[in-house]
C-alpha cells in the first residue's frame, strides 16, 4: 500500500528530495495537480516554502540514510525526483532508488553538466540547469538578433 491510503492507490507516488525553490515548486505543483507527492528535506524549515495547500507529505531527514528513504516508502514511488543543491547527494539516491528500489522513472538534478555520464549508465535522466540557461539565453539571443536583422532590412 502507499502512503497514502486505499483511496488514493491509484494515483501516481512521486517522491521528491530536497525542499529548496526547485523542489518546492514541483511538489506544490504535483500536489495541485492532485498527485500523491512526498518532499524530503534534511532541514525542516525548507517546508515553509511549499504552498497552504499542499496536500502531500513531508519527511525531515538526510535522503542519503537508506532509513530516512524507508520512512517515506521509496520502494513504493513510481518516480523519484532528486533535487537537493549537492550533485554528490542527488547521484546518491538516484542510484539507490534504481538499483535498490528498481524504480523505473529517476530524475536528478546536475550542477556539474560533466557527471552526466554516470547517470546515462545507470539509465537515470537528468535537468543540468547549466546546460538549460545556456540553451535558453542562445534562443533569446537568436530571437534578438532576427528581430535587428529584420528591422534593419525594413530600413534599408
Ligand atoms: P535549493 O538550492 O534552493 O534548490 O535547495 C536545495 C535543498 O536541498 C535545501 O533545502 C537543502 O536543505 C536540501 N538538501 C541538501 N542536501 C540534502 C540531503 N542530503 N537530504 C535532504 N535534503 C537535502
Amino acid at each position: 500500500m502507499k502512503p497514502f491510503g486505499n483511496t488514493e492507490v491509484n494515483k501516481r507516488y512521486t517522491v521528491v528530495i530536497g525542499c529548496g525553490r526547485l523542489g518546492a515548486n514541483l511538489a506544490n505543483a504535483l500536489s495541485d495537480e492532485d498527485g500523491n507527492v512526498l518532499i524530503i528535506d534534511k532541514n525542516k524549515d525548507a517546508f515553509r516554502k511549499l504552498s497552504p495547500s499542499y496536500g502531500g507529505l513531508t519527511v525531515v531527514g538526510d535522503a542519503t540514510d537508506l532509513g530516512v528513504l524507508q520512512e517515506a516508502q521509496i520502494n513504493k514511488a513510481d518516480v523519484v525526483v532528486a533535487v537537493t543543491n549537492n550533485d554528490n547527494a542527488n547521484i546518491m539516491v538516484a542510484q539507490i532508488a534504481r538499483e535498490l528500489f528498481q524504480i523505473d522513472r529517476v530524475i536528478a538534478r546536475l550542477y556539474d553538466p560533466e557527471r552526466e555520464c554516470v547517470y546515462r549508465e545507470f539509465e537515470i535522466d537528468t535537468i543540468c540547469p547549466a546546460i538549460l540557461s545556456a540553451k535558453e539565453i542562445d534562443k533569446i539571443l537568436a530571437k534578438t538578433d532576427l528581430s535587428t536583422a529584420n528591422s534593419q532590412e525594413g530600413e534599408a
